[in-house]
């Protein structure tokens, strides 16, 4: 299209040639650029960020492209006026499509967006009302305080104009409550879930959000070119979005601008020069492009902007201002019955991982869950918090049946938790994970958070999670990559999230594994001062001393089944505990 645009220039003058030429074309391809760029940005949030893939974004373009295109040349529409339509179309694809796939995870949604866009494609190229593969010419242009907006360069500005907000908004995004969920999506949905958010609703957010800016980018392009055909929106150009933000850097949204900008470039470049060496005319260029793909998957996951953010200066630390108000759980009285599990269990197949279990639990109780490994500890904690649906039985939290409620509704009423495998975002400091634990405290949507309308709770937020990490003796690691922390700290760093949580039972599985003596000594000591405070725990831990001298009672479990109850004293002399333990060992 761009070697189009350069044709048709070169019907003028000499003396022009050169200067209008050079200076059209540059403007044309950073027009094209900005598009991709808007497109690519949307990517980068759906793939790189959420871990989803979808081949069908040129597919949204084209929506919006003809959309606008039918109807201002045939019905005579305000172009503004098509935007809308564009946009309530292509929601209510991106919903049905995400609807259908999202919920089966996997590789559904690809293939699903491979389908749409193929089957898009045919559709414009075969509909005679859409003017088939000759398209639909004279599209109108935009009018702006009545003026026709039809000169190159202010459609370059308008283009980056929108690119370097929808930047922003993208930005702000992902630096808010719904954001971070959306940014733990990668690593599975059950963490964010045990934190009150619905993975399957940030799935559907984000797919949203990605179509919305592709039919953006979709509008703007028909009413620049003024014409529309099918070519532009077909699977190849779907497929080309994903190698701009894989080359540019899929993990960060400048990426998305550096990868269109190189692939856009070099494609221009390749489809002249490579023909021309081959003596033969074909798309090469593709290959380069897929030799490319290889190389940065192989030795720089993070593309392009990775090597250009080594360069940069390192990012100041956002300050955190000493407010509070997030609102706060009264806890229940003390010894009121919290938690009861009643003849639970748990089945895997043929292998009855929990077996009519019963226990219970006051509030302000801290209770021991010990058993030798693969006794089903972890397994009862994930039947607790809602992550595995049980097969049998009955969990009460305070006198509500809770037996069967997904882990969003459990932690509404007042359950936060940690993960024998420690569940936190790597690439995210070890503030903004403990900021995930206040979820449910806050309900800032994806609109406020774009317009920064919800600065005020997030200084709460970061308030909150600062001093949960104070608390747990975590302040120096702050501003930490949650990767570059030591296991033991990783565990720390959960607690601290789970407290941001502000829970009335907290479920901790293994939380001193991996830590050093003084540290489990600490640890300790924070988990008595909570119990002083009105909570209530349930803890998994294999540390005999650890355990003896913290908790009020011990649940012990061997083959799913419980084997013993007691006080500590009770347990430690217990003769049948003594024998599945040293047995286990
Ligand atoms: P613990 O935490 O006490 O070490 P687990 O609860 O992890 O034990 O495991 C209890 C038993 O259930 C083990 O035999 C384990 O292999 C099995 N198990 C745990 N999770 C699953 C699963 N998702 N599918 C099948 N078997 C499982
Ligand atoms: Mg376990």
């Amino acid at each position: 299209m761009i070697a189009t645009q350069y044709q048709e220039v070169g019907t003028k003058s000499k003396g022009q040639l050169l200067f209008i030429g050079l200076s059209s074309y540059y403007v044309t391809m950073g027009s094209y650029i900005g598009l991709y760029s808007i497109v690519a940005l949307g990517l980068v949030l759906l793939t790189g960020v959420a871990g989803l893939t979808s081949f069908g974004q040129a597919a949204f373009m084209g929506v919006a492209a003809y959309t606008t295109a039918i109807l201002t040349v045939n019905y005579d529409w305000s172009p503004w006026l098509t935007l809308f339509v564009a946009l309530g179309l292509t929601i209510a694809v991106a919903f049905i499509l995400g609807a259908i796939t999202l919920r089966m995870g996997g590789h559904y949604l690809p293939l699903a967006t491979i389908a749409w866009g193929i089957s898009l494609y045919f559709l414009f190229g075969t509909i005679p009302a859409l003017g088939g593969s000759t398209g639909i010419a004279d599209v109108s242009a935009l009018q702006l305080f009545g003026v026709e907006l039809r000169d190159e360069k202010i459609f370059y500005y308008i283009i980056w104009c929108v690119c370097l907000v929808v930047l922003r908004v993208s930005t702000n995004l992902l630096d808010s409550r719904e954001g971070r969920a959306i940014r733990a999506l990668k690593g599975g949905v059950s963490m964010v879930e045990a934190f009150g958010a619905s993975g399957l609703r940030l799935k559907n957010i984000v797919f949203i959000y990605s179509a919305v800016l592709a039919c953006l980018a979709g509008w703007l392009y028909a009413h620049m070119m003024r014409f529309v055909n099918p070519s532009p929106f077909g699977l190849g150009q779907g497929i080309e979005f994903l190698f701009m933000i894989v080359i540019g850097g899929p993990f960060s949204l400048w990426g998305a601008i550096a990868g269109s900008t190189v692939i856009t470039l070099l494609k221009t470049v390749l489809q002249g020069v490579l023909p021309k060496l081959i003596s033969q005319t074909g798309n090469f260029e593709i290959i380069v492009f897929g030799i490319m793909i290889v190389v940065v998957l192989q030795w720089m996951r993070g593309g392009i902007w990775s090597l250009v953010e080594r360069l940069l200066p390192p990012k100041p630390n956002k300050p955190i201002n000493d407010v509070s108000g997030l609102p706060q759980r009264s806890q229940p009285a003390r010894g009121e019955a919290l938690l009861r599990v009643d003849s639970v269990t748990k089945a895997f197949g043929g292998l009855l991982a929990v077996k009519k279990m019963s226990f219970e639990l006051s509030a302000g109780e801290i209770v021991g869950l010990i058993g030798p490994n693969g006794a089903g500890k972890s397994t009862m904690f994930n039947l607790i918090s809602g992550e595995l649906p049980r097969t049998e039985g009955n969990i009460y939290i305070g006198s509500e049946n809770v037996s069967g409620m997904r882990p969003p509704q459990i932690a509404r009423r007042g359950l936060s938790r940690t993960f024998q495998h420690v569940r936190l975002i790597p690439g995210m400091t070890a503030l903004e994970n403990v900021m995930i634990g206040t979820y449910l405290r806050t309900s800032d949507g994806i609109f406020s958070a774009g317009m920064r309308l919800n600065q005020a709770h997030e200084a709460q937020v970061r308030a909150e999670a600062a001093r949960q990490l104070r608390r747990v003796g975590l302040e120096d690691s702050m501003f930490v990559l949650a990767g570059n922390l030591s296991l033991g700290k990783q565990r720390i760093v959960e607690i601290a999230r789970a407290l941001c949580a502000d829970p009335v039972l907290l479920l901790l599985d293994e939380p001193a594994a991996g830590l050093r003596h003084l540290e489990k000594q600490e640890l300790a000591r924070l988990l008595s001062d909570l119990r002083g405070e009105g909570l209530s725990v349930l803890i998994v831990e294999h540390d005999m001393d650890f355990l003896m001298n913290l908790v009020d009672r011990i649940v012990v479990m061997e083959f799913g089944e419980k084997l013993a109850e007691g006080l500590p004293a009770e347990i430690r002399s217990n003769p049948a505990v003594l024998e599945a333990y040293l047995g286990g060992v």
